[in-house]
Formats: C-alpha cells, structure tokens, sequence
C-alpha cells in the first residue's frame, strides 16, 4: 500500500492485488463495525458514557458481544463444568452441543484416520487456545508444557499462531522460533517462505509510519495517552488519559480519520484502534498461508485450526468449506461455531497437541519396523 499524500484527501492504494497478498484487515472489522466508528454520525466521538440514543444503543449492543467473545465464562458456569455439579438444563445443552461438535480428543481416532496419507498442518489461535484468557492481557501466558507440546508439535507439523495480537508480541508470549506467526487477525504474518512479502510490508509499513507519526503528534500534549504501533494498525490508549481530555483525543482522531478515508477506526478496551478498511480475516490467512508453504492440495494436506473466538470462526468456515480441515473450537459452553470438534480448554487443547506427536511418533516407529 502507498500513501498518495499528494491529494487532497489522500487514500491508501495497495501495490498488489489484495487477494494475493498476505496482508487485509481482519473482518472482525464486519463484527467491529458495528462497534464502531464511523465518525459519521456525529460532530465527534463521545467517548464518555452517555445517554444512549438507538444507533449508540446498536453500537453499545456490538462492543458488549465483542466483549463477551473474549471473556472468560462466569466463575460460577465454569466451575459448575469442572466441578460436576452441573445443572440438568446447564448438562443437557452441553451434552446436545456436545453431539453436533464432538471433543477432539475423543474423536481423536477419526481425525488421525482421516489424516493417512495427509500432511497435516496445524494453526493455532493464542488468547484462550494456547493460553489463558486473564483480565490483563499481557499476563496471558502460555505455560511451560504448552509452549513444549507447541515445540514437539512444529517439528512433526507445519505449524502457525494466528492472533489477533500483533505479530511482535503474540512471537515474544509464544517464543518458539520455529513457527510461523500471524499478527492483527492475520494482517501480519512472518515465516520463512515469507520473503515475497517484505516488500508489502515495507510499503505498508511506510504508509503506517505516516499515519502512526500524524497520531503521536497529535495527541502528545495530552497527558497520559500513548500511542502504540502494530506495523498494520496503531492504537491510541487513553486508559490514563484524565476523562475531561477524551473529548479532545475524540475531536483530535476524528479529525485525523477524516483524511483517511481507507482508514477506520475500531474500539476496545480504554484504547482506540486505527486500521486500513481491508477486506481480510483469518480464514484468508489459513488460505494464504496454505499456499505459502505448499500445502493448498487438499487431497494430501489436512488443515486442523484451533480457536476459542469469534474471530476463529473465518477460518472454521474456510476449512468446513468441502470438508478441507477440521476447526476445532475451544469452549466450555456451547456457542454456535462452524467448527467440527470442540475441546473444553487450553488444557484439553494441550493433551490433544500431546497425542498429535505421540500419534505421529508412533506411526513414524511402526514404519520403521516393516521396513
Ligand atoms: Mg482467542
């Protein structure tokens, strides 16, 4: 993408065409828009809580869902799960969810029975997959024996973190060099194949440094705010930002926004997220990735996806699409998912990465032995 600074308005154009290239705005987007932003509808962004009209109502309405995807379930329901002291309804509507998507780990014959003959390639969402999911974010850490069956799993598999963090910190919480990552829902992915792509990253980047310096000087005097880079997306934190300037930050982005009109800006938690408006998700990065590394032909590839979240669920979809792959969903409750299995957490989702590598050792000892 270059920036054509030299018009009025000036525009994001992208210097391939976007289907063949790795980088596109996630479309949780679609799911965000709701939520957000459209400086459209008012002179600024009202950041404060207020009486709500109905659109307001609408967008509230879209960043509560967004919310709720990524919360953990109530102690109460999650504890009744573990604990065996379900209610019968609570019982029965897992135990139906149960029937329409499976556990992974007991269908764990089926999957491998399906995968002779096959690479399989694993991808793998990080927040509430590989981790917990925790009020701060930057204390979801994956523990040590997750991070060990992650390492055995990529020396039998091509393997993948997709996330919905940027790429930079999802590889720092991961720490496994031999994967490939994918940033910003897939906007952002590294890998060894990937070195077509640096010269979109650096125009992008490029374009991204002009938006991300036009955000820092423009909010610096005000205090408490920092502006972060995510190389695709910038975000603006006004967590300690006192509440009297967030009309200023508000009236401030706006202003910005307006001469980007292929930019977009998306809400989350005390911190506001400008992206380019691309179409891109992360069942786009499974295909693109896919491809990268050699593995489109489904005939001999099996694609198997792990995420707890809605934005998971594009990638779900792209495997379901012809019975390509299986999407396994992690969840405690039943949620409505385009996945095939179901795994209940990041320890269920541990054990079957664990039987992954012992299924393929074993099968690679057996071989060895008739031949
Ligand atoms: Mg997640």
């Amino acid at each position: 993408m270059d920036m054509m600074s030299g018009q009025s308005s000036p525009v994001l154009t992208d210097s391939s065409p976007m289907k063949e290239s790795r980088v596109g705005m996630h479309s949780s987007l679609t799911s965000y828009s709701q939520s957000g932003t459209s400086f459209s509808t008012g002179k600024y962004i009202q950041i404060p809580k207020k009486k709500a009209g109905k659109l307001e109502d609408a967008m509230a309405n879209g960043w509560l869902d967004a919310m709720k995807s990524s919360s953990p379930p109530s102690k109460k329901l999650f504890k009744d799960l573990n604990g065996g002291v379900l209610s019968s309804d609570d019982e029965f509507s897992y135990a139906s969810w149960m029937c329409k998507h499976p556990s992974a780990l007991s269908s764990f014959a089926e999957i491998t029975n399906l995968a002779k003959g096959k690479k399989i390639a694993i991808f793998l969402d990080y927040d509430g997959t590989l981790s917990p999911i925790v009020d701060d974010p930057d204390r979801a850490v994956m523990s040590d024996n997750m991070r060990s069956a992650v390492r055995d799993v990529a020396k039998y598999f091509p393997t993948a973190i997709i996330s919905g963090r940027s790429r930079d910190k999802v590889c720092d919480l991961v720490g496994l060099e031999e994967l490939h990552y994918a940033g910003s829902h897939g906007l952002d992915i590294m890998g060894p194949v990937h070195k077509v792509s640096e010269a979109h990253y650096n125009s992008i980047n490029s374009t991204d440094q002009q938006v991300f310096r036009t955000l820092v000087e423009n909010v610096k005097d005000i205090e408490g705010t920092r502006v972060e880079n995510h190389k695709f997306c910038a975000s603006v934190h006004y967590r300690n930002v006192d509440q009297k300037d967030w009309p200023t930050i508000a009236q401030r982005m706006h202003d910005i926004l307006t001469n980007y009109p292929r930019l977009r800006l998306t809400h989350g938690r005390k911190v506001l997220e400008v992206r380019p408006v691309i179409d891109w998700d992360k069942g786009k990065a499974v295909e693109f990735l896919l491809e990268s590394l050699g593995l489109s032909d489904s005939e001999y590839v099996l694609p198997i996806y792990i995420g707890d979240d809605k934005t998971d669920e594009d990638a779900f979809k792209v495997l379901r699409r012809g019975n390509r792959g299986y999407g396994i969903l992690v969840s405690p409750v039943p949620k409505e998912t385009k996945a095939f299995f179901s795994l209940r957490d990041p320890s269920e989702v541990q054990q079957f990465l664990e039987a992954l590598v012992k299924w393929r050792e074993q099968s690679e000892s057996g071989k060895r032995m008739t031949d």
